[in-house]
């Protein structure tokens, strides 16, 4: 074993072993970047063909042979975020200075969970949280947790929520003795397009997929409050236990965002829990012009951030932010090797008692380093580029013909359809499928697909602030070119 070729440690070798791998690596990193194209690689079955090599031989190949292979095999393949062709998801390119933060994270490779596996990197994250809570309007009364993205963000208020509910509201000890026997009567409130999440997570949490209550939306794709209220009254009157209403802020195909001032409301008259799912929407915190669309959050009891979202930094990166403190007592179990008591009434804080993880990766200095390096300035330019993006658009399509358009956008997607009204509604669906995929193969763009009341759609995710006007209706050129 050489072992200088191991670790990066004090001595000089290992420095330089070091430094030689990151920038042979970024240099291998910038070639790939030979065209604009969001993809260029081949088709499924190719690819698979493409990467099928043995992982593990006999005799190791070195760095130099490994990377060699990654350079052939994987760089060209990938899918290019930063690309302006890209725009099929709310996956983003990453921030420059947050790659830089992913470098540091991973050759340090502290862990969360105790403070003797992350001193300062405890303590940066709690100082994160703490000044998130703050920009989302909360008091000091509040705290939060960095996780693995939006789903766990989810699932970790939705499991708040469900053992506030057993303890404050059913005087049953959850944690000690497992759901109570009416558990068949919980109801959680969400709207019909918010995300799978709140399925998954009520299957998770022993609930089951009935106890998720699906409450129509608008034609803006809002939560409709009137039947919030009647599903609440009905299943009430039934006897069902509503424990939770979840609040979607900016859904994931359209970006609209449920009337959270008023669920706040309904929440605080009927004693609910109320959770803000802003994986995609609290990015618009950063736009003075924009904020006042998801105004508020800090009524919520929780509310999931993403920071892998609008916020442009590299996956894993998002936060669960909690009103009050103490209610991620869930979370709290002492382990003799890992965070005992007695250290933690010392000053040891130790992060496992918020997380369901345990291991767990140092994300929060990726916000705490970009936040500092573009301030608010920054900041608000590229979200409202986004936004701006995403009406400018709407706004076209309207004076185009051959096009249909959903809801008038609040964030930075927009859903749309290409539409022919000699065509059958089937024969149009096929015609938007057919250029979506056109799109990939021959043009190297990635855009997304929907269903829109029952049809097939095209949508356009924008949240690579790149992006020009220009090159908006370039593609829009193209694609009603394509439809033939
Ligand atoms: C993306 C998304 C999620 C899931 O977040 P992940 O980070 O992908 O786990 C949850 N809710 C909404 C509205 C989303 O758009």
């Amino acid at each position: 074993m050489n072992k200088n070729k191991v670790f990066i440690t004090n001595d000089k070798n290992a420095l330089e072993e070091y430094e030689s791998i990151i920038q042979k690596t970024s240099r291998a990193i910038t070639e790939a970047f030979t065209n604009d194209r969001a993809y260029t690689g081949p088709v499924p079955f190719d690819l698979k063909k493409l990467v099928d090599v043995p992982m593990l031989p006999e005799t190791g190949i070195g760095f130099d042979g490994a990377l060699e292979q990654t350079k052939k095999l994987v760089l060209p393949n990938f899918v290019r975020t930063s690309s302006t062709d890209y725009m099929a998801h709310l996956h983003s390119a990453t921030l420059l200075e947050t790659i830089a933060a992913e470098l540091i994270i991973s050759t340090f490779n502290q862990s969360m969970d105790s403070w003797d596996q992350s001193p300062v990197a405890t303590e940066i994250e709690v100082q994160t949280v703490k000044q998130l809570c703050k920009l989302y309007g909360y008091d000091s009364n509040s705290d939060g947790v960095f996780t693995s993205g939006g789903s766990q963000s989810n699932t970790t208020g939705i499991f708040l929520a469900r053992d506030w509910f057993c303890n404050k509201k059913l005087n049953y000890d959850v944690k000690k003795l497992g759901l109570p026997e009416n558990y068949r009567k919980f109801r959680l409130y969400t709207s019909e397009i918010s995300h799978f999440s709140m399925e998954k997570s009520a299957h998770m949490l022993g609930l089951g997929y009935d106890s998720v209550v699906k409450v129509p939306v608008d034609d803006r794709m809002k939560m409709d409050l009137n039947a919030l209220k009647s599903l609440i009254a009905k299943d009430k009157a039934e006897g069902k236990l509503p424990f939770c209403v979840v609040a979607t802020v900016g859904t994931t195909d359209y970006g609209s965002i449920d009337p959270i001032e008023e669920i706040a409301e309904i929440c605080k008259a009927e004693g609910i829990w109320f959770h803000c799912d802003a994986a995609y929407g609290s990015g618009a915190i950063m736009s003075d012009k924009y904020k006042s669309r998801i105004a508020g959050l800090n009524k919520a009891d929780s509310i999931t951030v993403d920071f892998h979202k609008m916020f442009m930094m590299p996956i894993s990166c998002s936060c669960s932010l909690i009103k009050d403190a103490s209610n991620f007592d869930p979370f709290e179990l002492h382990a003799d090797y890992l965070n005992r008591e007695e250290d933690e009434e010392d000053g040891y804080t130790n992060l496992v008692s918020k997380s369901m993880q345990t291991t767990r990766r140092f994300d929060a200095l990726k916000v705490w380093l970009s936040f500092q390096c573009r301030g608010k300035d920054g900041w608000n330019e590229l979200i409202d580029t986004c936004v701006e993006n995403a009406k400018y658009v709407y706004d076209s399509l309207g004076k185009r013909t051959g096009f249909a358009r959903t809801c008038e956008p609040e964030l930075s997607s927009i859903v749309f359809r290409l539409y022919d009204e000699k065509l059958s509604d089937e024969e149009n669906d096929e015609v938007n499928k057919k250029v979506r995929r056109a799109l990939i193969h021959q043009e190297g763009v990635v855009i997304g697909q929907t269903v829109y009341n029952g049809r097939v759609h095209l949508k356009f995710t924008l949240i690579n602030p790149l992006t020009s006007h220009e090159k908006l209706d370039e593609l829009m050129d193209l694609i009603a070119k394509l439809k033939v």
